[in-house]
C-alpha cells in the first residue's frame, strides 16, 4: 500500500515529489505531505442476545455491502458529536449511551487507497431502542447478525472482522463477570 495517496499539492496544484516512504514534497510551497489517516467513528451496537447491528450501504464505495453505522469526523466535530450525528442520520437513534472501544485502521474508497483511522464506540441496545431504528441516508437496511451468521466476503471493510472478534470477546467477558 502506498503511504501517500496524494499526487498533487493541495495548495498550488504542482506535482508532488516523493521525499521518503512517509512523505511527499512540494518544491513550490516548500511543504511536506505526510501519511496521516482520515478520522472516522464507528458504532458497534449489540443486543442482549449477542447480535450486532449492521447497515447495508446504500451508496458507493461498497454499495450493497455490510458496514457498521459510521462517518468521517467533520472539521468542526469531536468524535462524540460525530457519534450523535451518525446515530441520528443513519439509524434514527438518539441518546445512545456509548463507550469508547479502541480504534482500528483501514483503507477507504473505490481503490481502497485512502488511509482511515476508526474510533470505535459501543453500546448494548434494548428492545425499545431496536424498535426505533429506522435506516436512512447511507444505510438502506438495518440487519442484526450474530458472529456466526456474518459472511466475511459481504463486509465493506476487512477491519470489521477484527472489530467483531474484539466485540465478541468483550461481550463474553461482560457476561462472565456479571
Ligand atoms: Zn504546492
Amino acid at each position: 500500500m502506498q503511504q501517500i495517496y496524494l499526487n498533487y499539492c493541495q495548495m498550488c496544484g504542482k506535482k508532488l515529489f516523493l521525499n521518503d516512504n512517509r512523505s511527499k514534497y512540494c518544491l513550490k510551497c516548500n511543504f511536506y505531505y505526510y501519511s496521516f489517516p482520515t478520522a472516522c467513528v464507528v458504532l458497534l451496537l449489540y443486543t442482549d442476545s449477542g447480535d450486532y447491528l449492521f447497515i447495508e450501504r446504500s451508496k458507493n464505495p461498497d454499495k450493497g455491502k455490510l458496514d457498521f453505522p459510521g462517518s468521517f469526523i467533520r472539521v468542526e466535530e469531536t468524535a462524540e458529536i460525530t457519534c450523535k450525528r451518525v446515530a441520528f442520520e443513519e439509524i434514527s437513534l438518539s441518546n445512545l449511551d456509548l463507550e469508547y472501544f479502541g480504534s482500528s485502521h483501514d483503507y477507504y474508497g473505490n481503490d481502497k487507497n485512502i488511509p482511515i483511522i476508526s474510533l470505535l464506540f459501543t453500546s448494548k441496545i434494548d428492545d425499545s431502542t431496536i424498535k426505533r431504528i429506522s435506516p436512512k441516508n447511507d444505510a438502506s437496511r438495518a440487519i442484526f447478525l450474530s458472529k456466526k451468521q456474518v459472511n466475511n466476503s459481504k463486509l465493506a471493510y476487512a477491519s470489521m472482522i477484527g472489530e467483531i472478534e474484539k466485540l465478541e470477546n468483550y461481550i463474553l467477558g461482560k457476561k462472565a463477570s456479571s
